[in-house]
C-alpha cells in the first residue's frame, strides 16, 4: 500500500504535523522512535504559548494526548534507516519493514552529541548520561560531573546541585557560557566546581563510573565520580535521509513551506536549518510541513 504521507518523529514538530494530517484527512503513517522527543526531557518549559509554566514530560504527555484523539496509524519504537525514492514513490526503511508514500514529512529533531572519549560508550547508561531532567534523581547525596558549558549545562547543575553532593562542571572553552541568569545561579551556589578551559580524557569505573580524568593546563586530574552528565550540543537526526541538500551542521535545508530540494520529502523542526530550536517554533514547522504537504497531494492528484 502506498501513504499519502509518512511522518518520522514524533516530537512536537511530528505530533504536529500528524494532527494537521488527520484533520486534513490525508491517509497516513508516523514512524517513531518515542513520543515527545526532546520535549519529554525538558525541565521547566515556561515559553510555550498558554502555558505560563509546564513540566517538558506533561507538556509532550499533552501533545500525545491530542495526537491520540485522532484515529493515528503509528508505529512507535520504529527507526527510519533509509529514504529512497524509486519510479516516483518514496520509501521509507526502518529498523522492521519498509513503508511507501507520496509525501514525506522528516521530523527527526536532534541527538545528544558524544565526548568521543574511552570509556565513555562503555559506561552509558551505568553512571553516564545525556540527560539530566532524566536522570538527575538518580545521584542523590552523589558527587557528579557536568560537561558543557552553555545552557544545557548549566540548567543539568542547576537540578543537579539540588540533587548531588557536590557537582563538577567541565568546560573546554575560557569562561561559561548560556545565560546571565543561569551562571550568575550556578555559580553563587557554592556548590559547583568550574573547571574552566579544561577537557575530558577518559571515563573509568568497574560495574558503575567511578572517576573521570580531564586535562587542564597540560596536567590531567582524576575526579572521584559517580555521576557524569554529558551536555556538549545536539546533532541533527539527517543521516538517514540522502540525497537531500544539507547545511555544513547537517540539518536539512527547507524553503518558506518546508519543502526540501526533492519533491514530496518536506522536513519539520530541529532536524532542519530554520533558525532557533524551540517547542513552538518546531511545532509550527510542523503544522507548516503538513499543510504543505497537503497542498503538494492536491496538485500531483
Ligand atoms: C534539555 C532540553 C531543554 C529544553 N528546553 C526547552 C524549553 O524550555 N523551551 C523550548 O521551547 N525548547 C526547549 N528545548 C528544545 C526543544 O525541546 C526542541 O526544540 C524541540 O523538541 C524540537 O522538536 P522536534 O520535533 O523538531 O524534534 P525532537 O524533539 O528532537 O523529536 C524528534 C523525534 O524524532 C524521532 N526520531 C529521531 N530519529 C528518528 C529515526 N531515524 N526514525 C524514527 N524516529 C526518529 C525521535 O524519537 C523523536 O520522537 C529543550 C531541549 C532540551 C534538550
Amino acid at each position: 500500500m502506498t501513504y499519502d504521507l509518512i511522518i518520522i518523529g514524533a516530537g512536537p514538530a511530528g505530533i504536529t504535523a500528524s494532527v494537521y494530517a488527520a484533520r486534513k484527512r490525508i491517509n497516513f503513517l508516523v514512524v517513531s522512535m518515542d513520543i515527545g522527543g526532546q520535549t519529554a526531557w525538558s525541565g521547566d518549559v515556561e515559553n510555550y504559548t498558554g502555558y505560563q509554566f509546564i513540566t517538558g514530560p506533561d507538556l509532550s504527555a499533552k501533545f500525545e494526548e491530542h495526537m491520540r484523539t485522532y484515529k493515528v496509524n503509528l508505529k512507535e519504537g520504529e527507526k527510519a534507516t533509509k529514504i529512497e525514492v524509486r519510479e516516483g514513490v518514496i520509501h521509507v526503511r526502518t529498523d522492521k519493514g519498509e513503508y511507501a508514500a507520496k509525501t514525506v514529512i522528516v521530523a527527526s529533531g536532534k541527538k545528544s552529541r558524544e565526548l568521543g572519549v574511552p570509556g565513555e560508550r562503555e559506561y552509558k547508561n551505568k553512571g553516564l548520561t545525556y540527560c539530566a531532567t532524566c536522570d538527575a534523581p538518580l545521584f542523590s547525596g552523589k558527587a557528579v560531573a557536568v560537561i558543557g558549558g552553555g545552557n544545557s549545562a548549566l540548567d543539568a547543575a542547576l537540578q543537579l546541585l539540588k540533587i548531588a553532593s557536590h557537582v563538577y562542571l567541565i568546560n573546554i572553552t575560557p569562561s561559561l557560557g548560556g545565560d546571565a541568569i543561569m551562571r550568575e545561579k550556578v555559580q553563587k551556589s557554592g556548590l559547583v566546581t568550574v573547571m574552566n578551559s579544561s577537557f575530558v580524557t577518559s571515563v573509568a569505573g568497574d560495574k558503575m563510573v567511578k572517576a573521570i580524568t580531564v586535562k587542564m593546563a597540560g596536567k590531567e586530574e582524576t575526579l572521584a565520580v559517580e555521576g557524569i552528565f554529558v551536555e556538549i550540543g545536539l546533532i541533527p537526526n539527517s543521516g538517514f535521509v540522502k540525497g537531500v541538500d544539507k547545511n555544513a551542521a547537517g540539518e536539512i535545508k527547507v524553503d518558506a513551506y518546508n519543502r526540501t530540494n526533492i519533491p514530496g520529502i518536506f522536513a519539520a523542526g530541529d532536524v532542519t536549518d530554520v533558525p532557533e530550536k524551540q517547542i513552538i517554533i518546531a511545532a509550527g514547522e510542523g503544522a507548516k510541513a503538513a499543510l504543505g504537504a497537503f497542498r503538494y497531494l492536491n496538485q500531483s492528484r
